[in-house]
């Protein structure tokens, strides 16, 4: 519609101007060529018309002041003796000069006026009127062109813009179709990537998005069955054990004491693994205790103490190493339990007659715990795994030294918590070591 308009009413205002200037002019040389008449009467008005040069204008009328016709060219319907009522004589004759112009039914109608002055005597008018219909055909050509030009236009936007949106609906329906498979629980369903524009960004951030999600289901649901599968096992050998002592007809005392201290123990792994659990579970919830600046040492030496028993007992050497000023942010109890799950396995991994030692010290701004043991190691393909939940090397030997299969799993947790990192390595001179890495806290940081 701008497009149409705004240019139409532009020529529209050029071709008002350019007749207002071409009328004027011409009447006002008419005006001033009779202005030599004392006054104006039909013949000395048709003497001197007669020698104005052909102005092209439809139609001249000269009137006297009175605003009778005392000229008209045109011959055939002569209007000479009426009198001229129209807007622009009258203000001729007022002294005025006088111009209207309109556009109607495919011609510009345009009137002009101006007096005709005797020593400054208004003594007549000179009118006139111009019917025009071939500017007007040329801006009725230029206005259909226009049409047609914005006709065109829109029907290649119409077109251009409804091929577009189609693609675009199309990669958003695909989209959404993902989306909704994914929330059914289709997480296997990826959205087709397209181009390069922001819909293809967002459907290849929807694809991390369910990769990730894929993922955490799948960790999901091995963690529910493998913790099941764990807490299967000692239910299924008590049930058995009481089956045995139920069924067994004039079972001695001796026997039922030992099958029902067998039940002990296979309740005793089930309260293990289920505090595992817990703790696994609170890890994961991030509900943690308020952290404080905790010097590892005294928890190292309470941890040893608590262990020179078991050790002893296999006749397994351990010694510690540390340094003083090794301040972390942690809990007690936290500190407690990563040091005790890792020289606990390095106590049950190592043969009798073996060697644990641990070493704690701080260096730039990180405090290390390193947990050195020269049992039977780790072979290399394990290594990165040791740390997944329920995740073993060995099944049977860690069932029967009473592992849960979750204790490096929150070492790792806990540890990770508080911004530190743990690694398992193989010491070339064999046997295993678990190294973990915290930021050094400082003082300043303790709370009361
Ligand atoms: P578990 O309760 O079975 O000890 P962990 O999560 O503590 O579970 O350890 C996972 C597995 O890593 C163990 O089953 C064992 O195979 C291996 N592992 C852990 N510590 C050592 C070590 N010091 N030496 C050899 N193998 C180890």
């Amino acid at each position: 519609m701008l497009m149409n308009t705004y240019p139409l009413l532009v020529s529209e205002d050029l071709v008002f101007r350019s007749k207002q200037s071409t009328m004027q002019d011409s009447v006002t040389v008419i005006a001033s060529s009779l202005a030599g008449l004392e006054t104006l009467t039909e013949e000395n008005v048709k003497q001197a018309m007669a020698v104005v040069e052909e102005t092209g204008i439809s139609r001249i009328l000269v009137t006297d002041e009175s605003g009778r016709i005392l000229y008209d060219t045109r011959e055939t319907g002569s209007s000479v003796g009426e009198y001229a009522v129209y807007t622009e004589v009258v203000l001729a004759l007022t002294g005025n000069d006088a111009f209207s112009i309109s556009y109607q039914g495919g011609a510009f109608r345009s009137r002009s006026a101006a007096p005709v002055l005797y020593q400054n005597q208004v003594i007549g008018a000179v009118y006139a009127y111009e019917y025009d219909t071939e500017q007007a055909s040329l801006l009725k050509g230029f206005q259909s062109n226009l049409r047609n030009i914005s006709l065109l236009i829109a029907a290649v936007v119409l077109v251009l813009s409804a091929v577009l949106s189609r693609a675009l609906t199309r990669q958003i329906s695909e989209l959404l179709s993902a989306i909704r498979s994914v929330r059914e629980g289709a997480y296997g369903r990826r959205a087709v990537v397209r181009g390069r524009d922001e819909l293809a960004e967002i459907s290849q951030e929807f694809n991390s998005l369910t990769d990730r999600l894929q993922k955490t289901e799948e960790a999901r649901r091995r963690f529910v069955s493998d913790a099941s599968h764990e807490l299967k096992t000692p239910l299924a050998a008590i049930q058995l054990l009481t089956d045995s002592i139920l069924q067994t007809e004039n079972i001695d005392p001796a026997t039922t004491k030992e099958f029902v201290a067998d039940i002990g123990q296979e309740a005793q792994r089930l309260t293990r693994i289920t505090e595992d659990l817990l703790q696994l579970t609170r890890l994961d919830s991030g509900l943690m205790q308020q952290a404080t600046v905790v010097d590892v040492l005294p928890v190292l030496q309470q941890v040893l103490r608590m262990m020179e028993l078991v050790a002893t007992e296999r006749d397994i050497t351990l010694t510690y190493e540390a340094g003083e000023g090794c301040l972390v942010c942690s809990t007690r109890d936290e500190l407690h339990q990563v040091i005790y799950n890792l020289v606990d396995n390095a106590i049950k991994y190592s043969g009798t007659g073996g060697r644990t030692q641990v070493k704690l010290f701080c260096r730039e701004s990180r405090v290390t715990l390193a947990v050195e043991d020269d049992g039977v190691g780790i072979p290399e393909e394990d290594l990165p795994k040791v740390f997944d939940r329920f995740y073993r090397v060995d099944k049977a030997r860690s069932r029967a030294a009473g592992g849960t299969g979750l204790g490096l799993a929150i070492v790792r947790d806990t540890v990770e918590r508080r911004g530190g990192t743990v690694e398992a390595d193989n010491r070339p001179e064999g046997g295993a070591v678990f190294t973990v890495r915290w930021p050094l806290a400082r003082r300043e940081e303790e709370t009361p």
